[in-house]
């Protein structure tokens, strides 16, 4: 048996496997699915020669997380395409605001608003290292850094009534509270702000790149690393009891709370126990993914140079969809988050053509195919997009724990993103990554710093199940740059 695995190979659980096999450690992955990589999979679902990103599309935490930074995707192989425009958002009328990864180009196009936008991110922008290696840390030191203190300040005013007091238009607010709504939860909240502060920032740092050729390669890049490194990976192998890794000193899962309990039986009870039966999923999405015969006609200039869009209206629109979302209805225009990786990888569809990638919030576990509903938003902003749609996928948020048991509901997350789960993931504890079973740890996206493909709960995962299980001092970003 050996020394370590890891069970679940997501991000989060190939980055820890990468880390516990460079320290030397014999590792084994077992994956239910057949193939590798959770959230960050690529695959034909509409038509041949059309390759859609299953869950992860766009990747500004990859390209900021210490743990990527360290490993160094481009050495790997890895492409990652940066559009002009990170995220845009357009509104009726044939308007849209844009965040270009230029800030200053961001602020002329916001007209009267410009100048707000530039003094809310400028100062993010500038410390965007330290902002992103505050954010994505295990959660367990007060942040009394300077930019600790700014995203405190930066974080109260977007979480109240404060939170329109900058702008006079409506183009800046709706660009803000589009990616708040990244949180799939009330924009108008401390993690709906956090959200937009570290999204909002990358924006205008590294950009919200796409990998050429489809998220699939990120997970590829560390599958290799980790064979190169004496590691296996098991792939079509559901765990369904711990107890077939009697004798390794660490296991290390890359699951859902729920998924932990289920594995774990019996041994776990008492506190801990407990905290995991009141962990919440939260708000869920419909993912739709679409074959193309053309680039998306856009009314709103600039919309065709951005990765990604959010399809959502005005500030107000998105407040009531998100508000239903989270009283358990479906909004009747949700929120509809694009990405068109064709805008800078032509590998992603045969010549000519176009992979486009939606999903709209909906309330967890809903059966609803929101197939038209998604249509009806896109055509809003892109008149003629319905004749150019040559295949469909769509999978519910019912559906969506079939293809990996991390997403309850269909909630992406892994965890409802409340303040309290942001801070305390998934169990109010010292260290959040041990359980109370000898050598059994959590190293999934229901761990801080929470979703998104940034590898890092899996780092904090590895340096504790090293330290403590194996001696191993050595800190895991120093493995990964040897
Ligand atoms: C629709 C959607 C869109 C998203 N968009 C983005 C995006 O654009 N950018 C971004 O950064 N993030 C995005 N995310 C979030 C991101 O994909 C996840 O946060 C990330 O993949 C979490 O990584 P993980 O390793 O914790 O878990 P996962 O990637 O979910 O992997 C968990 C793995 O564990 C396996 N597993 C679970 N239980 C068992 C078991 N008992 N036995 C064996 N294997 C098991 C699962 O099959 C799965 O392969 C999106 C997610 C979804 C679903």
């Amino acid at each position: 048996m050996a020394d370590a695995v890891v069970v679940g190979s997501g991000p989060n659980g190939l980055a820890a496997a990468v880390i516990l096999a460079r320290a030397g450690l014999e590792v084994e992955v077992y994956e239910a699915a057949d193939r590798i990589g959770g959230g960050c999979r690529t695959g034909e679902v509409t038509l041949p020669g059309f390759k859609h990103d299953l869950c992860a599309g766009a990747h500004p935490m990859a390209v900021a997380s210490p743990f990527f930074r360290a490993f160094d995707l481009a050495a790997h192989g890895v492409e990652l395409l940066t559009p002009q425009v990170s995220y845009a958002h357009p509104l009726d009328g044939g308007r849209a605001a844009l965040a270009w990864r230029d800030l200053e180009h961001t602020v002329d196009g916001l007209g009267r608003d410009g100048r707000a936008w530039q003094r809310l991110f400028g100062p993010l922008v500038r410390r965007w290292e330290d902002l992103v290696d505050l954010i994505m840390s295990d959660m367990r030191h007060p942040p009394v850094e300077p930019v600790g203190v700014l995203l405190g300040a930066r974080m109260a005013e977007l979480s109240t009534p404060l939170w329109n007091a900058r702008f006079r238009e409506d183009l800046a607010p709706a660009l803000l509270t589009g990616v708040a709504a990244h949180a799939i939860r009330p924009p108008r909240s401390a993690p709906g702000a956090g959200v937009s502060l570290l999204l909002g920032t990358l924006a205008h740092a590294g950009g919200w790149p796409v990998p050429r050729g489809g998220s699939q390669v990120i997970v590829d890049a560390l599958a290799e690393d980790l064979t190169r490194h004496g590691g296996r990976i098991i792939t079509g192998h559901r765990v369904d009891d711990l107890g077939e890794f009697g004798s390794a000193a660490a296991v290390l899962l890359d699951t859902a709370p729920a998924e932990l309990q289920r594995v774990a039986g019996e041994r776990l009870s008492g506190g801990y126990a407990y905290a995991l039966d009141k962990f919440r999923y939260g708000g869920a999405a419909c993912k739709v993914d679409f074959a193309l015969s053309g680039p998306v006609p856009w009314q709103a200039r600039g919309c065709e140079r951005a990765g990604t869009l959010h399809l959502a209206g005005s500030r107000a629109e998105i407040v009531a969809a998100e508000k239903a979302v989270a009283a358990g209805r479906h909004a009747e225009r949700p929120y509809v988050l694009a990405i068109q990786p064709g805008v800078v990888d032509s590998t992603r569809a045969p010549a000519g053509k176009h992979t486009f990638y939606t999903y709209a919030h909906v309330p967890n576990g809903s059966t609803d195919d929101l197939t038209e509903t998604i249509t009806a938003q896109v055509e809003r902003f892109a008149p003629g997009f319905r004749d150019l749609v040559l295949a469909t996928n769509v999978r519910t948020a019912a559906t969506m724990p079939a293809h990996n048991a991390n997403y309850i509901g269909g909630d992406i997350s892994a965890g409802a993103m409340t303040l309290r789960q942001t801070l305390f993931r998934p169990a109010p504890r010292w260290n959040p990554y041990r359980t109370p079973l000898p050598g059994v740890y959590l190293c999934s996206a229901a761990t801080p710093p929470g979703p998104g493909v940034h590898a890092m709960n899996g780092l904090h995962a590895a340096h504790h199940a090293l330290r403590r299980e194996f001696g191993i001092r050595t800190h895991p970003l120093d493995l990964l740059r040897a």
